[in-house]
This record gives structure tokens, sequence and C-alpha cells, in this order.
């Protein structure tokens, strides 16, 4: 299946009820231009040095939104062009966007991560925190805080990855109804986006379904 066949079919799939970000990370540029040249805009990637390096080799129109682990001392090198920062989890790195995007005369829009899922390694606050940090971000005027992401466990149990989502359904919920800015759940990969907007998700991040199987 070629590039632009899986975007087709994807994009026939979720009509109209969620956004698709096509996650493009170890991607080439060319990959992405076949993506872009089915209409495809919107991209993802979570490192700084692959993103940056794109954004100065592909079209202007494409909107790139970090879905990675973000690492303070590096948001200097996006903050002028990011569309939308999916992992915004501690104080520190929100004063650091904050900063940076003053300094580009921009706000920058951030969804707070949150981690719903029992692997180790996932990054995100702890669903409990969410109130505190949510009233501690509304000292930072350049952030535009308009909804949360998450990554559901790496498991093949779909009913475990379905708790997840209605969890964060659920807390999405809550958010919107004190804050109207509150707009996206970006919740869904590959092999559950479908699950995902059953579940209120109107984001999705595919990477494996669109460009193959990575290698790592
Ligand atoms: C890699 C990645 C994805 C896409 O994963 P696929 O399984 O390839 O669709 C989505 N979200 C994040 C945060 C990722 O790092």
């Amino acid at each position: 299946m070629s590039i632009k066949n899986q975007i087709s079919i994807i994009n026939n799939e979720i009509k109209d009820k969620a956004d698709l970000i096509a996650v493009s990370k170890t991607r080439s540029v060319e990959q992405i231009i076949e993506a872009y040249n089915q209409g495809q805009k919107k991209f993802g990637e979570n490192r700084v040095h692959e993103i940056v390096e794109k954004y100065n080799n592909l079209p202007k129109d494409i909107e790139w939104h970090m879905i990675g682990h973000l690492q303070k001392n590096k948001v200097k090198h996006i903050s002028k062009f990011i569309s939308l920062i999916h992992s915004l989890d501690r104080l520190s790195l929100a004063k650091e966007i904050d900063k940076n995007a003053r300094k580009e005369n921009r706000s920058i829009d951030c969804l707070i991560q949150i981690k719903i899922s029992n692997d180790e390694s996932k990054y995100g606050l702890n669903p409990e925190q969410l109130d505190s940090f949510y009233t501690d971000l509304k000292e930072f005027e350049n952030i535009n805080t308009v909804g949360l992401m998450a990554m559901a466990t790496f498991t093949k149990d779909q009913s475990l990855i379905a708790d997840e989502f209605k969890k964060m359904e659920k807390l999405f919920k809550e958010m919107k109804t004190i804050d109207s800015k509150f707009k996206i759940l970006s919740i869904g990969m590959s092999d559950d986006y479908q699950l995902a907007i059953n579940n209120g998700s109107n984001m999705i991040r595919v990477g494996s379904k669109i460009f193959g199987q990575r290698n790592y």
C-alpha cells in the first residue's frame, strides 16, 4: 500500500471526526512529500533536531506538531514555527515555552500530557495533578492551553486501552466545562485510533499505518 492510499483510507474512515496528524519521525523528506501531495498538511515529530531539519526543507504551509518528550534547552529551536506542542508535562518546561514564545512575539498552543498508562517510561502528569497544574499555567501569558494528550499502554488488550481512553474523555469533558479553550483531545495511534475516536478523540497521531513499519 502506498502512502497516498493509506492517507485516503484513514481520512475516509475518520471522516471529519478527528484531525489526522501524520507521524513522520524517522521518515525521509521524500516520504513526507508524498503524503503532502495527497493533501496531508499536519505532521508530528518527536525529536527537535529532526523537526527543525524537516521544517527547513519542506513547504512552509506544513503544520508541525511536537509529540515527543521535550527538553527545556531545545525549546528555542522550535518556538518560531511550532503549531502545537502535545507534550507539556511540567512547569519548568512551561516557563521555557512561555519565555521563548514571548521572544517570538507569539503564543504557542500546547496540550497537557497525561500519564494514563502502566508503562514505566511514559511521560505526563498524573490525572490528580491536572487541576493544580492547570491553575499554575495561567501565569504564562504566551502559552495557550488548548487540550489534553495521552498515550495508552503498549498492549494488545483492547479493553485496557478502552478504559484508559474513557478516563481521558472524562478528564477532557471536565476541563471543557471550566475552560472553553479546551478543544483538542489527542489520543489514538495506528493500532487504536478507531477506539480512541469512539471515546472522544478529535486528534489522532498515526505513523506506521501511513508510512509502514518503523525500525525501532
Ligand atoms: C510514534 C508516535 C506515534 C505514532 O505511532 P504509530 O504506532 O506509528 O502510529 C504517536 N504518538 C507518539 C507520541 C509517538 O511517539
